[in-house]
């Protein structure tokens, strides 16, 4: 198979600590060459969670960002510190941001503020975002609406929960769609119409690693290894060889990703 990118995955996660070399080597050995660590960590103050990752192994790329979990928690400290990680040359988005009304950990308003803050920063940057939104369409759109789209950086809806409807708005405002192992399960007939219908060049695979593994891995530890799982099934949706699938999400990844980026194959 071509090689194929891991858009997006928590490798610094604690339940990595015990094989995190293995895991990586199975990644390369399943042919997913590179991954994108995706930084919001414990949250704040601790920014780096992704950085430091991709210090160390030349198969990764990072994020850095404020979760809407930790929304509460940034400082003004802290989001100056974000300005400066992305000048980092392996750091290629901004991200997970957005909004989580599912879980409410940190207030809505808060939530909002510190999305709109992140916004303005990535957009100084000049680079994409990586929306994170749960039970929050709505007021996602209108944020983004507001905010990001006039400035057409582009970004990437991380594991795309949505049906048609909202991934034809996110389509309209510039984002990708990234497909995770949710799009394997049986109950998730929306998402695949989804996958269906978008754009070739639009779609990213991702596996939100240590959630959310794909089917036939589903309720295990998930591993950027098991990507390959999401873009079979995404590949005989479309009726397309893997191997396209993997060519074009991984050239999509690139020009979105890999403009003002240190390129490492
Ligand atoms: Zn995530």
């Amino acid at each position: 198979m071509s090689s194929i990118v891991d858009s997006h995955c928590h490798l610094d996660n604690k339940e990595f600590d015990p094989d995190r070399d293995d895991v990586i080597r199975r990644a390369v050995d399943a042919g997913v060459a590179r991954m994108v660590a995706v930084g919001t960590g414990e949250g704040p103050p601790d920014l780096e969670a992704a950085v430091r990752l991709a210090d160390r192994y030349p198969e990764f790329y990072a994020t850095v960002g404020i979760h809407p979990h930790d929304a509460a928690k940034a400082s003004d400290a802290d989001l100056a510190r974000l300005r400066e990680l992305l000048g980092h040359p392996r750091v290629v988005a901004l991200g997970e941001i957005g909004l989580d009304y599912h879980y409410d950990f940190s207030p809505r308003d808060t939530q909002q503020a510190v999305f709109r803050e992140q916004m303005s920063i990535a957009r100084e940057a000049g680079k994409p975002i990586v929306i994170h939104t749960r039970e929050a369409w709505d007021d996602t759109f209108a944020l983004l609406e507001e905010q990001w789209a006039p400035h057409s950086v582009g970004g990437i809806m991380h594991c795309f929960s949505g049906g048609p409807g909202e991934a034809r708005r996110s389509l309209d405002l510039g984002f990708h769609l990234s497909f995770g192992g949710i799009v394997t399960f049986p109950r998730a007939d929306d998402i695949r119409q989804a996958a269906l219908d978008a754009p070739a060049d639009r779609i990213l695979v991702e596996t939100d690693a240590p959630y959310l593994a794909p089917v036939p891995k589903r309720g295990k530890r998930n591993e950027p290894a098991f990507v390959v799982h999401t873009a079979a099934k995404i590949a005989a949706l479309r009726g397309v060889a893997v191997d396209e699938l993997a060519r074009q999400t991984t050239a999509n990844f690139e020009r979105l990703c890999l403009r003002g980026a240190s390129i490492r194959s």
